[in-house]
Parts: structure tokens; sequence; C-alpha cells
């Protein structure tokens, strides 16, 4: 059974590596357009302010490829897909044929369209060249960064250019911070601790109306900005998908058995849209990778989605967020000790449906559990 995997990410990495074991005789290629191997793409936001040693980067080393006899294939991208052939175009202007096909390109950082976003100030975080682009740019002695977007990935860049010595003014267009992992109340509570930051400046609520060459213009006042970092987002990479007539939404369209819209094709990974819901996390990624290299293999797994939950560790802040934010009913209390804070979502029938944990997460993993289990009554 020949196997191709387009895509260096996590879930191209565990496909191959379950492809590998499902016990059938398979020939795995693997084709990324990076010129790395597969590494933990979550670190890089970590790795602006220092790099990490190789074996904490990278997932495995190249000796690991070698022994499962993975054929991995670096800095080439796939250009086009023929389905009735069943080929890959390549960009060295060679082509690979399939048995079975998977998908795992991923996705890149949405750039809003506001005037001056391609300006030569303005960067965003996605792969090792970005990394390589914004160390660069600090080397040259930027001193001052707006970053537009206060997710998970702006607070963590933020920490980050902090640590590299720079004043940092975070813009969120939301009302609140962490808007898609935090209610308001809890939002809140972060909010009082990184209020206390030095040199950080938190701006809610504030929409960018230009990026000038040094700054960025809000409705109201100027940032001045040596370096502007966006951070609004990500869409899914799915071009190459809907090129070759593949079913697409805002992700390439899959069922639970991560199969495509065309036959022998499969899609996982933040590419993948799953019955209509986009992941975009690296949990998920992975756990679709493992389902797809199965299925790959021949195997008839089903993805179960799970409440992959949302960490952050910023500026010795420590939040969990798992599941559905809103329900029927929630339960709110701060620890008069220790100042933690933990918030509960139940649906009418009184079952947790999910939570936010700020400060002591060590109920985490149960509440985690908790939510994922079925309602009583259900398999
Ligand atoms: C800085 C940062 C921090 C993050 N932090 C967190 C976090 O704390 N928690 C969390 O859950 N998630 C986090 N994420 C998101 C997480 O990294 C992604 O959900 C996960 O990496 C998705 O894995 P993937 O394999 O689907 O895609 P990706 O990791 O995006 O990999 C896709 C790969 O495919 C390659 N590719 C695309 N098109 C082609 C083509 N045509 N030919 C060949 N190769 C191609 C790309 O170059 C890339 O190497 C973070 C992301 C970033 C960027």
């Amino acid at each position: 059974m020949k196997i191709v995997i387009v895509g260096g990410g996590v879930a191209a990495f565990e496909a191959a590596l379950s492809a590998g074991k499902a016990g059938v005789p398979c020939e795995i290629t693997l084709i990324s357009r990076e010129k790395v191997l597969p590494y933990r793409r979550p670190a890089l936001s970590g790795m602006v302010a220092e790099p990490l040693p190789d074996a904490q980067f990278y997932i495995k080393p190249e000796s690991f490829y070698q022994e499962k006899k993975i054929d991995v294939r670096l800095g080439i991208a796939a250009q086009s897909i023929d389905c009735t052939a069943k080929t890959v175009q390549l960009s060295d202007g060679s082509e690979v044929s399939y048995d079975r096909l998977l998908l795992a390109t991923g996705s890149h950082c949405f750039l809003p369209p506001i005037p001056g976003i391609d300006g030569k100030n303005v960067l965003s975080l996605r792969e090792i060249s970005d990394l390589e682009a914004i160390r660069s740019r600090l080397e040259s002695g930027v001193k001052r960064v707006a970053v537009i977007g206060g997710g998970l990935l702006g607070l963590e860049l933020a920490q980050s250019l902090l640590e590299r010595g720079c004043a940092v003014t975070v813009i969120e267009g939301g009302a609140s911070l962490l808007p898609r992992n935090l209610d308001a109340e809890a939002a809140e509570v972060a909010l009082r601790e990184l209020g206390k930051i030095p040199n950080l400046t938190l701006k809610f609520g504030a929409v960018v109306k230009e990026i000038p060459p040094a700054g960025v213009r809000l409705e109201a006042e100027e940032i001045p900005a040596d370096l502007v970092m966006v951070s609004a987002g990500t869409r899914a990479n799915i071009e190459l998908a809907a090129a070759a007539g593949l079913k697409c939404n805002r992700g390439i369209v899959v069922d639970k058995r991560l199969r495509a819209s065309q036959p022998d094709v499969f899609a996982a990974g933040d590419c993948a849209e799953v019955e209509g819901t986009l992941y975009g996390l690296y949990g998920a990624a992975r756990a679709m990778g493992q389902v797809a290299g199965k299925n790959l293999a021949g195997g008839e797994e089903t993805f179960l989605p799970e409440a992959f939950p949302a960490r952050l560790n910023v500026f010795g802040l420590k939040i969990f967020s798992a599941g559905v934010l809103k329900g029927a009913e929630a339960k709110s209390e701060t620890s008069p000790d220790t100042g933690a804070f933990r918030k509960l979502f139940f649906d009418a029938a009184g079952k947790l449906v999910g939570c936010i944990l700020i400060g002591d997460l060590k109920d985490a993993l149960k509440l985690q559990a908790e939510i994922d289990a079925a309602p009583s009554g259900q398999a």
C-alpha cells in the first residue's frame, strides 16, 4: 500500500507513525514544504525569547524516520493533486502516486484586511521561517512591539517579547482578555494579574484602523511600535484540496473517519473540518493524525471529539479552560487562601459541560474527563 502524506506537522507525523504500526505492508512518504523535520509548533512562541534544545523541539530525530522507513521529503510542496490518476505533483517537478493520500496541510495566520498589514514591520508567527524573521528583527534593536490579538498566542508572544526587553502593547478587538477561552468574569480575574506586569499594556475593544510604518493607528490614538506582530487567528490551508475538487468549507470537509469527498483521500489536523468543527489545537491534530494513520492503512477508526482544553502559562499565571463556557447554570468560586479561581458550567440536566481554572490547575484532568464523559444513559 502506497501512502502519501502532505504536511509536516504533528498530524502528519502521527499519521505516518500509526499507519506504520498498523501491521499492513506500507510504503509511507511524508512531504513537507518546511525545510525541517516535524516539530512541536506551540514551542515557537517561547522560542522568540529563547531557542529550545533540538531534543525538546523536534518530535523525533532523523534516525527515527530512517528506522521506521518513512521517506521524508523536506522543503518540497505538493502543488496539485489528480484524484483520478491518484498522483500528487510536487514543487521539485516530480510526481508521486498513492493508493491512499492524507492532507495534513495545517493552517496559516489570518491577516485582517487593514491598510498597511503588508508593511515590512509587520510579522506573524506560524512556521520556523517566521521565527527566524522575528528573531532577526529583534536582533536589529526593536524596542516597542504592538501585538494585534489578545488570544493565547498573542499573550505568549507578549511574554517572550517582554523577556527580550521590549515594551509590548497587546491590542484586542474583543471586549475582554482571551475571548475564546475565558468568559467575562474569568477574564476580569486574569486581567487583575496581567495588569500588574511592567512594560505590558493591554487594550480591549480596540479597532485597528491602519498600520503606518512606525506604529498602529486605533480609532482615537496611535500606538508607536518598531514591530507589529499579527496574531488574529488562523485559516485552514485548503487551497490544494479545493483545486483538486475536494469538498471544502472553512476546512477540508471530512466524516468521522476523516475521509474527504474523493475516494482514498483523508484529511487531518488544522486543515480538516470534522462534521462542521475546525479544532485548531495541537491535541486535536495529534488525535486526528492517529486515527487517519490507522484508516490510511485500511482501518475503520472513528475520531471522537473531546473537550480539547486550552492551557496557558504566562507571567506566572496558569489558566486552563475546556468545554462549553456557557450553560444553563454556572458556579464560580475564588479561594480565600490562594486567590485561585474556578468556574464550572452545567447543562440543563446538571451535567458538567465546561470549566475554567485560574491559578490552581490540579483538578484540570479530572474535570476534563467529566466533561468528556457521555451523559448518563448514553454509550
Ligand atoms: C506559535 C504557536 C503556538 C501555539 N500554541 C498552541 C497551544 O498552546 N496549544 C494548542 O493546542 N495549539 C497551539 N497552537 C496550534 C497548534 O500548533 C496547531 O493546532 C497544530 O500544530 C496543528 O497541527 P497540523 O499538523 O494540523 O498542522 P501544522 O502544524 O500547521 O503543520 C502543517 C504543515 O504542512 C505544511 N504544508 C502546508 N501545505 C503544504 C503543501 N502544499 N505541501 C507540503 N507541505 C505543506 C506546512 O508547511 C506545515 O509544516 C499553536 C500554534 C502556533 C503557531
